[in-house]
């Protein structure tokens, strides 16, 4: 039997940075995942999707010894354009820019692909006596009590934990143990990821292209072979996303380039396609009893706003507020429910503004997106309504 403060279950990016920052804390830990992670981008299944880190999300990382590995490697996001292409033709025939000097000195966030974020993640964990990282090895079995977990691994080996962070994704198996139940809302689409390079450069502006089936994202990423580069997210219905993930090349390029309304020039495809199923869920509590439910095992949203794992680190952020504050009641009761009362009303909130916005991006009726349209500048026009949608957004203030 092996004891440890904290068993992390789940080795994604929101497991892996969980594991540095309670190590960082100098908790013991134990992280396991049965899919060792992919850490070159050229690998099959590597994760071909980036990861907006919003400013919040940077402290956090800071916190947790990441973000000088990460820094070198980060696109800077200074500018969020919604451009609305929902007319007849997809041209654009509406642009509006959020720009992050009006709320801050700083940039609204920076952009990272996911399988550069586990490679430094995982050698960052390698550094840390405290953390035992098990690629290769699942959760199995969970049983607690009033005063720790216990876990069986998929290896046989047994672990005592004071407190199991449940970062296993959005079937997570521990919550499944546990029995807390989810809320799962379906909208019959999905998302293409992957990056491409183009003529004009991006300038550091990541645009989000809206007409009809969902949004077409363009985030920046660092110049590709000398060109301008930028990672892709092209949500559309499930039909249509597999019509566009089976075309050859060159007819595919044709197409995103239409859809972006040609804002940066042909677009030229980098990497393969890689396709993501979209929904919204989220658990009807964030704990029980040894057990604290982070990220997508806590709440999936569609990628709008680059909201889905700065959530999660805001998880992190309060339990390790907590657990930092009295470190002899890991994972006791009362930490576990200061923890759902910190973080489930914020969750609900944030999963209900995104459901929001993704339905009000899918319209495909012509009337529903000239109104789409209307509201979005109208919105806009108003300074202080525009300042504080930004500060609700990076997760600094509440709109409104
Ligand atoms: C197209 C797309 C773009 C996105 N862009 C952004 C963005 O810009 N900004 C942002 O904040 N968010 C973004 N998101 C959301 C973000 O990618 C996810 O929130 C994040 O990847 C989920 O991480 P996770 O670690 O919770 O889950 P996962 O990555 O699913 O990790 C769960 C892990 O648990 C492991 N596991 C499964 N079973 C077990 C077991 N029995 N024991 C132990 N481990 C187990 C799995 O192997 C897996 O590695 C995007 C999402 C999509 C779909």
């Amino acid at each position: 039997m092996i004891e440890t403060d904290v068993l992390v279950s789940g080795g994604g990016v929101a497991g892996l940075t969980a594991a540095a920052a309670f190590g960082a804390a100098g908790f013991s830990v134990i992280c396991v995942d049965p899919t060792p992670p992919v850490t070159e981008m050229q690998a099959e299944g590597s994760d071909l999707r980036t990861t907006a880190f919003l400013q919040p999300s940077r402290d956090f990382l800071i916190r947790a010894g990441l973000w000088d590995r990460l820094e070198p490697h980060a696109s800077a996001l200074q500018v969020m354009r919604i451009v609305d292409a929902g007319g007849q033709e997809p041209e654009p025939r509406s642009s509006h820019d959020f720009n992050a000097a009006d709320i801050s000195d700083l940039p609204f966030g920076w952009n990272l692909p996911n399988w550069l974020l586990s490679r430094e993640m995982v050698a960052r964990l390698a550094e840390m006596p405290n953390v035992d990282f098990r690629p290769g090895t699942g959760t199995a079995g969970v049983l607690t009590r009033d005063r720790e977990a216990l876990v069986t691994l998929s290896d046989g080996t047994r672990i005592r934990a004071r407190l199991i962070i449940a970062a296993d994704g959005r079937k997570s198996p521990v919550r499944e143990a546990v029995g807390i139940p989810v809320k799962t809302t379906r909208y019959g689409q999905k998302a293409l990821a992957f990056a491409v390079t183009h003529d004009v450069p991006h300038g550091n502006v990541s645009t989000e292209i809206h007409r009809s089936g969902g949004p077409f994202t363009l985030v920046p990423l660092p110049d590709h072979e000398g060109r301008p580069s930028s990672a892709v997210v092209w949500m559309e219905r499930g039909p249509e996303v597999a019509r566009l993930a089976a075309l050859p090349t060159a007819d595919f390029e044709a197409e995103m380039t239409a859809r972006s309304a040609g804002l940066w020039g042909p677009l030229t495809l980098i990497t393969r396609r890689t396709v993501w199923p979209i929904i919204s869920q989220v658990a009807e509590r964030m704990e029980a009893e040894r057990v604290a439910l982070v990220a997508e095992a806590a709440h999936v949203v569609p990628p709008i706003g680059a909201q889905g794992l700065n959530m999660s680190l805001g998880d992190m952020r309060a339990l390790l507020d907590l657990a930092e504050a009295s470190p002899e009641d890991l994972g006791s009761r009362r930490m576990l429910a200061a923890y759902h009362k910190a973080r489930h009303g914020e969750v609900r909130a944030r999963v209900a503004g995104i459901d929001a916005l993704n339905r009000a991006s899918m319209v495909s009726i012509q009337g529903l997106r000239d109104m789409r349209m209307r509201a979005l500048r109208a919105f806009y026009s108003v300074k202080p309504v525009r300042t504080s949608l930004m500060r609700a957004g990076l997760g600094t203030g509440r709109a409104g």
